[in-house]
């Protein structure tokens, strides 16, 4: 079966058609500055539709150049996301598209574009069967004394403010790969996985399922990203507030110029570590508040499910940087975890054990593919 996978931004589409019994991707692309004029134009990037509708038109071309009548057979949505509702992905029809546009206040970047894509395959193929993945669900799981903030009730019943987690894709995806490279069955599988990419963020597994995570209310909680701060004092908003700060200012300062790129002056994991070794004090600062803010996790999330089988990284940081994974379980020896400097380094696409044969539980790496695990779930649900 062929599916689309689609990945639709406010002013951008990914995609990719992907062979989900191969498990193999047959073209893919982006396009980009959708409603906001001709941009400078990259290698391999189609620029300047309209809208959504127009950058569909694109994407079809470019199906058919590649693929020529070999048909896509179902649409994969990458939605941000779920809200309370989702705990899994779901057959599209009017109803959801309208459930996922209600959650729009909960992720005003994202929920607004997922629904756009929606509805330009809607108007494209009626007849196309379209399934929505929730960046959420997986956390759907949480118990209350984990997705609770310690504020009064009202905040949650009139503005649904708790907290919901995200990467749960890509979490979930990797656990259930690093239990079967462990020979652990699911249902017995308790785990951290930490996907380190631009967005990081940290979850605990228990019987496979997500017990806990890093990321809240929105995705700017948890760990120290690459611009984006993670945990804080909230009363540095107030402050910032008395001081003149509009909520953009404060928005954009957290979201934007914070994390790695606050600390560092760079969002970038390997420019951060290559200032790190070349003298620079402030990266090498940047890389211990990350590192050490991720082990609190680890160390948490280890209590949390009752003792972890393994630790497992993912994501642009945690399957390249070994300089990275090596700062964080070198802060978890009272684990008793311990990598083998020789595996860590060692690069690879497979997933992989990293870690000495007396260490405490095993250290792995697992490659994320979100677009491959939307894409096994689209065709799950397609074929019922
Ligand atoms: P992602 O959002 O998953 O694409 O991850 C992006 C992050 O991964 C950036 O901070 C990159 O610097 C980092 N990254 C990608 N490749 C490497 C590498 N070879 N070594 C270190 N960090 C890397």
């Amino acid at each position: 079966m062929l599916v689309l996978v689609i990945n639709s931004g406010s002013s951008s589409l990914k995609y990719q058609v992907r062979d989900v019994a191969q498990g193999s991707v047959l073209t893919e692309g982006l396009i980009e500055r959708i409603g906001v004029g001709n941009g400078g134009g990259g290698d391999g990037e189609i620029e300047g539709p309209r809208d959504h509708a127009e950058a569909l038109e694109l994407v079809d071309a470019a199906i058919h150049r590649e693929l020529g009548d070999q048909e896509v057979a179902a649409v994969g949505h990458r939605v941000v996301h779920g809200g309370e509702r989702f705990a899994e992905p779901v057959l599209i029809d009017n109803e959801i598209t309208r459930a996922i546009e209600r959650l729009n206040p909960l992720a005003p970047l994202h929920n607004p574009a997922n629904v756009l894509g929606i509805r330009a395959i809607t108007r494209k193929w009626p007849q196309m069967p379209q399934v929505a993945v929730f960046d959420t669900a997986f956390h759907r799981t949480l118990p209350e004394h984990a997705w609770r903030y310690a504020v009064p009730e009202e905040l949650y019943t009139n503005h649904g403010i708790r907290r919901y987690g995200f990467h749960g894709t890509s979490h979930e995806y990797v656990g259930r790969r690093a239990a079967a490279l462990l020979e652990i069955p699911e249902a017995e599988f308790d785990a951290v996985i930490a996907h380190l990419g631009n967005g990081a963020s940290v979850t605990a597994i228990q019987g496979g399922h997500s017990v806990d995570t890093s990321m809240g209310f929105t995705p700017l909680e948890g760990l120290v990203m690459g611009t984006r701060s993670g945990d804080l004092d909230p009363s540095i908003l107030v402050f910032l507030g008395r001081a003149g700060w509009t909520p953009e200012d404060v928005d954009s300062m957290l979201n934007r110029d914070s994390g790695l790129k606050g600390l560092a002056g760079n969002n970038d994991m390997r420019s951060v570590v290559e200032a790190s070794e070349a003298g620079d004090a402030k990266a090498s600062m940047a890389l211990a508040v990350a590192s050490y803010r991720l082990a609190k996790y680890i160390g948490g999330y280890h209590v949390a499910v009752g003792g972890a089988k393994a630790l497992v990284f993912t994501a642009g940081i945690g399957e390249n940087s070994h300089q990275f994974r090596s700062l964080v379980a070198g802060r978890l020896g009272a684990l008793g975890i311990e990598l083998d400097a020789g595996l860590n380094a060692a690069r690879s696409r497979e997933p992989r054990v990293i870690s000495t044969a007396s260490s405490a539980i095993p250290v792995l790496v697992v490659p994320t593919d979100e677009e491959r695990a939307i894409a096994e779930a689209t065709a799950a649900v397609v074929s019922g």
